[in-house]
């Protein structure tokens, strides 16, 4: 949005006091986020009492045009018109016509649409560090708690040679870190029906000073091909993040999220962590997922210790309206699933420390992301601090950790 706004003239900024339109960009993905998003909305008009808003994202899918009634909001547009954004704003125009008008298109729209119109979409300021490049949309799985399906519509793939383009673009303005998006990275297809691996061997291809880094994966498209490759050889960050949600394979049914064979997934993320023990391996975790008893969680539990996460997101589960967990009988009361999400968070907390006392003899490589102080973040998701370097944005620095950790950044010096 930031690129195609700043190529039709407007000039961006991340400040909202003074700005005339503000774009709010949406998550749905469970009621704390779109209580929190309706919030913020509320207060920009406090911030910026002239501004004309803009909602567009997955709360605006889900909302449509209720959400014009919110103090300042002239825009409701829906996932499936959001690469018109620049479009409605200026047919707009400064004397706001058009102010006032929802768009909510078919979601299920061809691939074209869901990847601004087959245009190259590249990144629009070089100097910046990361550049997240989105080569999937959509899911063609209905897990019982989602409600992402029917908010961004089934799955399909962004052209290979605008995603070829687009990265030899980015590689070319200087971006040094390429990060692979999507709604379900792994059911990427290109025309001949090829994967993620295969296109990941063609970014690689592409000759320049950068890193590959996988965004999250559903655990049934990791194969031992991917798995290798996020082990860190090569170009690809050392880093594995996987949306298990649970590790009990009775919560995963009712989940509606066969794994086919478990045991095979739990000895691939375990081996991961024995082969690659430098990588860094994540995980989304639900906890109180409608149906899973005490003794089930105990098993996630287990599991996670087992295969050694060196991080990972607890969500408590949240009811979404229109899925079918939302109406399951055996619902999970809210004083238990704060229990158990803060059981969970505690063996993360404790793995983590494990894999940080074991990279302290080893010699991390950063990009540079702020100055003053320099910060960045390594190959395997270590948000890390130099306070005694100065070196400038958007270069690598190889560091060693030091022990202590401040505002969630470990600190280290330069080596
Ligand atoms: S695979 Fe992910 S996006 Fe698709 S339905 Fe399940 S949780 Fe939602």
């Amino acid at each position: 949005m930031r690129a195609r706004l700043t190529a039709d003239g407007y000039s961006v900024s991340d400040e909202i006091e003074g700005a005339d339109i503000v774009i709010v960009n949406t998550c749905s993905v469970t009621s704390f986020t779109e209580s929190k998003t309706g919030r913020f909305i509320r207060s920009i008009s406090r911030l910026a009492p002239n501004a004309r808003i803009l909602v567009t994202g997955c709360f605006a899918q889900q909302h449509g045009e209720a959400l014009l009634e919110y103090p300042g909001v002239a825009w409701v547009v829906g996932n499936g018109d959001k690469h018109r954004i620049p479009e409605i704003l200026s047919s707009a125009g400064n004397g706001g016509t058009g102010v006032g008008t929802a768009h909510l298109a078919d979601i299920d729209k061809g691939s074209d649409d869901a990847f601004w119109g087959g245009r190259v979409i590249g990144p629009g300021e070089s100097g910046r560090t990361r550049f997240s490049l989105k080569i999937q949309e959509g899911c063609d799985y209905r897990c019982a708690y989602c409600i992402v399906p029917s908010l961004r519509g089934s799955s399909r793939s962004a052209p290979k040679g605008l995603l070829i383009e687009t990265f030899k673009r980015a590689v070319d303005m200087g971006y040094k870190e390429i990060v692979l998006t999507g709604t379900h990275i792994g059911q990427y297809r290109d025309v001949n029906k090829s994967g993620l691996e295969s296109l990941l061997e063609d970014f690689l291809k592409i000759p320049g000073d950068y890193r590959v880094r996988l965004s999250s994966l559903d655990p049934r498209d990791l194969t031992d091909t991917l798995t290798a490759m996020a082990g860190g050889d090569g170009r690809v960050c050392p880093h594995l993040h996987v949306s298990v949600q649970s590790l009990c394979a009775d919560v995963l049914s009712r989940m509606g999220r066969p794994y086919g064979d478990f045991d095979l997934l739990m000895e691939r993320l375990r081996s991961f962590r024995e082969k690659f023990p430098m990588s860094g391996l994540g995980a989304d975790f639900i906890a109180g997922h409608p149906g899973e008893s005490g003794a089930m969680f105990e098993t996630t539990l287990r599991n996670a210790e087992l295969i050694g996460f060196t991080y990972g997101h607890v969500f408590r589960f949240s009811k979404r309206r229109g899925t079918k967990a939302a109406v399951m009988p055996d619902q999970v009361s809210e004083n238990v699933k704060t229990a158990r999400s803060a059981a969970l968070r505690e063996l993360l907390e404790k793995n983590r420390g494990k894999f940080l006392s074991l990279l302290f003899a080893h010699p991390l490589y950063i990009i540079i992301e702020s100055e003053n102080p320099a910060r960045g973040v390594s190959g395997n998701y270590i948000k890390v601090e130099v306070p005694e370097s100065r070196p400038p944005k958007n270069s690598w620095m190889r560091v060693a950790l030091m022990g202590a950790v401040r505002d969630g950044y470990c600190i280290a010096k330069e080596t």
